[in-house]
């Protein structure tokens, strides 16, 4: 008997973004405390998923994280990658414009894969690169709240910012009870998003960064 042991939550947490912003690296830097010097060739390391314990607010969480492996090489992710998921980390890189002119497009592909309740925040990573830096914090924080995310710069090679990117995320997913009250504590895999539509790689790419956007994730509706 132990004396009311906390529930546990399962968090499913995936991170998405173009090729070489540094997802992996994220991740690794995040779960691990690890950083693999980058190399000329700045290849996409590549990671399947890692699993970690966190203590936020009073609640214990069993945390899923998703790489996509290098499946946006290909410009296309499965459908199966977003199931389940609470929270989306959507990444670019600071030090590159075209992963942040691609932003509208991983934003619409999360509008058809996943449910406005899910948890979504953008990453600019990279921030150590402040010489060659491409995006400034403000485009980046602007593009964030016209689609209703949360923003912070980060680095996964100096760790700045990367654990209150995921802390963040979590921190919201615990104030979405919908995302996860009905399935936690449970150990089963959790099933919040809508997955809606089956067709891998047919993306529509009709957000801007700049225009102002109509009734994005404005959260509150359950989707489980
Ligand atoms: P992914 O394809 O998005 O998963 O990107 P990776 O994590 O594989 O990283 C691609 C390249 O960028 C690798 O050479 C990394 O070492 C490098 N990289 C990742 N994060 C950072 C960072 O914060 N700063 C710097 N300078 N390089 C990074």
């Amino acid at each position: 008997m132990s004396e009311s042991s906390p529930e546990l939550v399962n968090c499913k947490i995936l991170l998405i973004g173009n090729s070489s912003v540094g997802k992996s690296s994220l991740l690794l830097r995040f779960s691990d405390e690890q950083w693999l010097p980058e190399d000329e060739s700045s290849a996409t390391i590549g990671v399947d998923f890692r699993v970690c314990k966190m203590d936020v607010k009073g609640k214990k969480v069993k945390l899923s994280i998703w790489d996509t492996a290098g499946q946006e090489r290909f410009r296309t992710i499965t459908s199966s990658y977003y199931r389940g998921a609470q929270g989306i980390i959507l990444v670019y890189d600071v030090s590159n414009r075209d992963s942040f002119e691609a932003l509208p497009r991983w934003f619409s592909e999360l509008e058809t894969y996943v449910s406005a309740s899910v948890v979504k925040i953008l990453v600019g990573n990279k921030l150590d690169k402040e010489f060659s830096r491409q995006v400034s914090e403000e485009e980046g924080r602007n593009f964030a709240e016209r689609m209703g995310m949360q923003f912070l710069e980060a680095s996964a090679k100096t760790s700045v910012g990367v654990k209150e990117a995921f802390q963040e995320v979590v921190e919201k997913i615990l104030e979405t009870p919908e995302l996860w009250a009905s399935k936690s504590g449970s150990g089963k895999k959790t099933s919040a998003s809508t997955s809606a539509g089956g067709a891998t790689g047919s993306i529509p790419g009709s957000i801007s960064l700049d225009a102002p956007l109509t009734g994005e994730d404005e959260s509150g509706g359950c989707s489980c």
